[in-house]
């Protein structure tokens, strides 16, 4: 079978794209219908290289996000429960060849007091992250799915669970789909061939063509809130930014549903990986912005994540340019919220949950923990229907402002006086009267104690 990624077509592309402001110009306005952009457009914007143009890609980024999520941020943390791993992706500290990492597989009770400390700090959504292994099976996870939800503590409890584990059989996607997995998450890492063989030298993980088409095989078995990204550091930003938005079309084409995520990671120093300490394509700052921005306007119906990788004040910055989840107070080793051990990278913001809601609340953005689309229903197509029109606003912006009211209240990030004013403004933004109306109320109903109401 030919692949979707036509690795001599793209980097053609990227070779015969000669920047031009007037079509730079037209694109950038095209992008404002919320169509997305095709590859040869998308290549026309990573082109530019002068602040000007940056400028106004930034900026478009920007009011893009808007239009189609609002001013909120998703939050949301991993949860390794395993870094053993057949694998030995070079990049990775918990690659089979790192003997020096010691190695753990979270049990029931460890699970239980990690989910209990997030609970604690006040996260509703989170990713479960595993190295490869035959104990990260599907009935281990259906397992932990169904533990995680189970974990009621007086303040509240996990509404979501995202996985990103390595790919697993169609009977294993539908057993996790059975116990109510939110999205399936998992990274090309790089999409192009030679530099995937190199860096996946061994280990089932070293197939390329089973691991691009692993989406696949979970859309086929009912995940139809699938995450894909690239690990940023591997190969030319370019030509793997291209080929995320080849792989966006060809699920949309094929499937009727483009992905629900799109992840940007960029290589960290990670214990036993000299390759991570010094990537052959580090990715600069700038290009990293270009790129968000690009994906925003490309794909503008996607949830572009965001971890904890980055710095605070990069992160700031991105938050403009159309990210709109982000982790936070996240650790990367198994059991890592009750003990300390070595994680799978060096993170870049070790802030607390609460500290990073009270900043990005000083720079105008709501802190949501909304759950409500995959809890409605609101999945794949149905989702993609909302999303892609830029009709998902008025409700995500309603379920943020509910689930921040329940945070500041809850969790005393801060005194719900100091809040009042700025939510009051947010309400006021809402169009449609009907949502105003019902928010209004239901934050009163929140006032006076009720939880977990959304639209
Ligand atoms: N083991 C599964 C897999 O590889 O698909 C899933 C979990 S893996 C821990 C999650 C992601 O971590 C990988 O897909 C990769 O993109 C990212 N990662 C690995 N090493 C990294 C590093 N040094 N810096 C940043 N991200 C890294
Ligand atoms: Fe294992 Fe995933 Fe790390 Fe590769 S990236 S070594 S598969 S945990």
């Amino acid at each position: 079978m030919k692949s979707f990624i036509d690795e001599q077509g793209i980097l053609g592309i990227i070779h015969n794209t000669k920047f031009s402001p007037v079509s730079f110009r037209e694109i950038i306005n095209k992008a404002f219908s919320l169509k997305g952009l095709d590859i040869r457009e998308a290549a026309m914007l990573l082109s530019c290289t002068r602040d000007e143009y940056l400028s106004e890609l930034f900026s478009a980024a920007g009011k893009i996000k808007e239009l189609i999520y609002g001013r909120r941020l998703v939050f949301f943390a991993p949860l390794y429960i395993s870094n053993f791993c057949t694998n030995n992706c070079l990049y990775c500290g918990f690659r089979n060849k790192n003997k020096t990492l010691k190695r753990k597989l979270i049990d029931t009770d460890e699970i239980k007091q990690d989910v209990e400390f997030l609970i604690s700090e006040g996260h509703k959504r989170l990713l479960v992250v595993a190295g490869q292994d035959n104990n990260i099976n599907a009935d281990y996870l259906a397992d932990i799915i169904k533990t995680i939800y189970s974990i009621n503590k007086s303040k509240g409890e996990i509404r979501r669970v995202n996985i990103n584990v390595a790919p697993l059989e169609y009977s294993g996607f539908k057993k996790i789909k059975k116990a109510g997995i939110g999205t399936y998450q998992i990274f090309q890492e790089t999409y192009h061939g030679g530099t995937y063989k190199f860096m996946h030298p061994s280990g089932p993980k070293s197939d390329f063509d089973a691991r691009l088409y692993a989406i696949d095989v979970a859309q086929a078995a009912g995940i139809d809130d699938v995450g894909i990204g690239v690990l940023f550091g591997l190969y030319d930003y370019r030509f793997e930014t291209l080929a995320l938005l080849k792989h966006c079309s060809y699920l949309d084409d094929k499937f009727g549903v483009g992905p629900h995520t799109i992840s940007v990671p960029r290589i960290e120093p990670a214990s036993g990986s000299s390759i991570s300490n010094n990537p052959p394509y580090k990715l600069s700052d700038i290009d990293f912005k270009k790129v968000i921005a690009v994906l925003r306007l490309a794909v503008p119906y996607a949830g572009l994540i965001l971890s904890t990788r980055e710095k605070p004040a990069l992160r700031n910055e991105l938050f403009n340019l159309g990210i709109s989840q982000i982790s936070a107070g996240s650790r990367t080793n198994p059991g890592g919220y009750s003990s300390d051990t070595e994680g799978q990278f060096s993170l870049g913001d070790y802030r607390t949950l609460k500290e990073v809601v009270c900043d990005v609340t000083d720079r105008g953005f709501i802190a949501s923990f909304c759950t409500a689309c995959y809890r409605k229903g609101r999945t794949g197509g149905d989702f993609m229907e909302l999303a892609k029109p830029g009709n998902i606003q008025e409700f995500c912006l309603s379920n943020a402002l509910l689930t921040f009211k329940e945070y500041i209240l809850d969790y005393k990030a801060m005194p719900i006086t100091d809040v009042e004013g700025f939510i009051r403004k947010q309400v006021a933004t809402i169009k449609d009267c009907r949502i105003r109306e019902a928010t209004v109320s239901r934050l009163k109903k929140i006032g006076k104690g009720e939880r977990d109401i959304y639209f």
